[in-house]
């Protein structure tokens, strides 16, 4: 198997192109794993630009706005390991379960993804194994490593949304995204919601399921990891000093978060 991906991901990936995975911090102590599926916007070489125009490949159809600073600072606050892709979610989207339609998406909002029309199985293959395969393979050696030796691990997916979708204004500065867990959820949005100033989505704008999410659903949900998604909105992290504002309010909320679950005697260690 290693063989053959290894194999496939020649055809995507030339020497000139990243890896997809990028890591920060992987000896942190943290029992918080930190993922960032939309953390770039690069596009292999070999795809050229997709067929789309340079501005839309800075928009957020191609990647979490943002989101690559706050997880990095986060990360660092935290001491947690942080896994992050680099690819645009135009090539692959590494939330979509391969084979889903909005895996490599032919539309994204209004956008036309002229690079992604009459793919052949082979070139669709060839992206899950150069990018898709190595990102999750990461994130699960990862998990087991660390189930192996006994380290305490909750899974937090990062990401972020648009301010406007489809016309449609969004209230919401941050929200979780979740479905099985019950545990870190309910601690999470009572944490949020203790800000005054924020306007918390619960399950909003997105929620998670199996059909329309992976990272939750294969390692965080099927492992029993306690786990939650989090959103937050564009506009608020589009520089750096919103992206550091919001790492120092997670950092925090986050710390008492561990301090709750290791109350709650759901962190050993
Ligand atoms: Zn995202």
């Amino acid at each position: 198997m290693a063989l053959d991906s290894e194999g496939d991901t020649s055809l995507l990936l030339g020497t000139t192109d990243v890896p997809p995975v990028r890591e920060e911090n992987t000896a942190g102590r943290s029992p918080f794993l930190l993922t960032c599926d939309h953390y770039g916007r690069l596009i292999p070489r070999v795809l050229g630009d997709l067929g789309v125009p340079a501005g839309e490949l800075t928009r957020h159809i191609a990647w979490d706005i943002g989101i690559a600073g706050v997880a990095e600072a986060l990360s660092d606050h935290l001491d947690a390991h942080l896994i992050a892709q680099r690819y645009s979610r135009l090539v692959i989207d590494c939330n979509r379960p391969p084979g889903a339609a909005s895996s490599i998406p032919l539309i994204s909002e209004a956008t036309i993804i002229p690079g992604n029309e009459g793919l052949e199985r082979d070139a669709a293959e060839a992206r899950r194994h150069g990018i898709f395969d190595p990102y999750h393979r990461r994130i699960r050696e990862v998990i087991e490593q660390r189930l192996r030796k006994g380290v305490p691990t909750v899974l937090v997916s990062l990401h972020s949304f648009t301010p406007v979708y489809a016309g449609v204004i969004r209230p919401w500065h941050i929200g979780t995204l979740y479905h099985r867990d019950t545990r870190l959820p309910p601690l999470l949005l009572k944490l949020l919601r203790a800000e005054s100033d924020l306007v918390v989505g619960d399950n909003e704008p997105y929620a998670v399921s199996d059909e329309t999410d992976y990272t939750i659903p294969i390692h965080g949900e099927a492992r029993g990891l306690m786990n939650s998604g989090i959103e937050i909105r564009q506009d608020l992290i589009v520089d750096q000093s919103g992206q550091m504002q919001w790492a120092d309010r997670l950092a925090r909320v986050f710390a008492e978060i561990e301090t709750a679950l290791r109350a709650q005697r759901l962190l050993s260690a």
